[in-house]
């Protein structure tokens, strides 16, 4: 798509709203709806009740936000997919690092948008489709191996979500930064994935006081890396004595020679991430990371905020260090690597207050 192709042109942030129907809840509880999308782009936020305000107040102030792309609640997973991710997945079977976002408050949409559900499976799973089928066309000249992995980053905390168990530790070696002991799946065909996603899901954290509900607090991370087969050789042999769940020690970087003399990197990894609810990071915005512990705000997600300012102003430094989820996505953020961030919001006038933080962040990450 012309999207994604100008991701690769110029290295810039693709940044995408995307709008939910509005729930039975909120309809039941009288509100409005408060956001409207014209021409697939723009996004008005009005907390006028009808027709007339609405349009009175696009010819008197104008004010509204321009994404890459805004979709409209009626927009199909395979339509976010496609517009989204899609040239991510040709991307990183060149060995081009990506990743994607979903940012919002809770309930926003976030994990429809990146799980979805078995009738209608989200961009995780839509990617690895999309991925196998690709692998599986003759324009790949060697075929490819994928690795799954998929962790929570929670209160600091690195989990596996596949293989639950003690806390991961982060290791940096030659490879870059990794998480020691992770599971990795060795993925055959896109059919198990969405189970196991769902399974991992499970392993959420949840809040002590919410036994059944994810933690608003929680990021989910699926990495997925593609391995062209000549590379087999640098991978533990461990990986073929099982067939499906392995652990295997992944090599990130490897380089070969590309045609013209110059060293490209052809192991690729796509990283997928249901991020933390918004809801609390945004109106402290300004304070300082120290402070922000005590009021239990979600370090990571503010340092993702500042690694993205950073990488949007242009900057040298980029505050990777800073938590645990910006290591871990050190190398597929920024520099040479593809960013899509989709922000989820709700059309609900309660929800009023989020939405607007969250299309302003989502203006900033342009
Ligand atoms: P979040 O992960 O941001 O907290 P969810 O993805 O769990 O939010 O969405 C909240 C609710 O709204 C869920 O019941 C979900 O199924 C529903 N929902 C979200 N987005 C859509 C959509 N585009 N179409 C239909 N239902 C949706
Ligand atoms: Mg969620």
């Amino acid at each position: 798509t012309t999207e994604a192709k100008s991701t690769m042109e110029n290295g810039r942030i693709l940044v995408f709203v995307r709008l939910r129907p509005v729930a039975k809840k909120e309809r039941e509880a009288g509100s409005r709806c408060c956001v409207r999308i014209v021409n697939k782009r723009d996004v008005y936020l009005t907390e006028f009740a009808n027709e007339n305000d609405y349009l009175r107040l696009k010819r008197l102030c104008g004010r509204h936000f321009t994404f890459d792309a805004s979709f409209p609640d009626s927009t199909t997973q395979q339509e976010v997919y496609s517009k989204t991710t899609a040239g991510l997945v040709e991307a990183v079977l060149q060995g081009r690092n990506g990743s994607v976002f979903c940012y919002g408050a809770t309930g926003a949409g976030k994990t429809y948008t990146m799980l979805g559900t078995t009738d209608n499976p989200g961009v995780m799973v839509l990617a690895i489709k999309d991925l196998f089928s690709k692998i599986q066309q003759s324009s790949f000249d060697e075929n490819h191996t994928v690795h799954l992995s998929y962790l929570e980053v929670y209160n600091e905390t690195v989990r596996d979500l596949l293989s639950p168990g003690r806390p991961l530790v982060l290791r940096e070696d030659k490879q870059g930064i990794v998480a020691a002991g992770l599971t990795q799946y060795r993925a055959c065909s896109a059919d198990e994935v969405m189970a196991l996603l769902q399974q991992g899901n499970l392993n959420r954290t949840t809040e002590p006081t919410r036994a059944n509900e994810t933690s608003s607090r929680s990021h989910a991370i699926l990495q997925v890396v593609t391995i062209p087969n000549f590379c087999n050789n640098l991978i533990s042999s461990a990986s073929y004595k099982y067939p499906l769940l392995c652990k295997v020690q992944v090599v990130v970087k490897y380089q070969v020679k590309g045609a013209s003399g110059n060293v490209v990197n052809r192991v690729g990894k796509l990283s997928l991430i249901d991020l933390a609810g918004s809801e609390r990071a945004i109106a402290t915005d300004q304070r300082t990371l120290r402070s922000l512990e005590g009021a239990n705000i979600n370090r990571s997600l503010l340092a993702l905020s500042s690694c993205i300012n950073a990488l949007v102003e242009g900057k040298k430094h980029i505050p990777y260090r800073n938590s645990k989820l910006t290591q871990l996505l050190k190398d597929s953020l920024g520099g040479a690597c593809n960013t899509v961030m989709i922000a989820n919001i709700s059309p609900s006038s309660l929800s009023f207050g989020e939405t607007q933080n969250t299309l302003h962040w989502a203006d900033r990450a342009k």
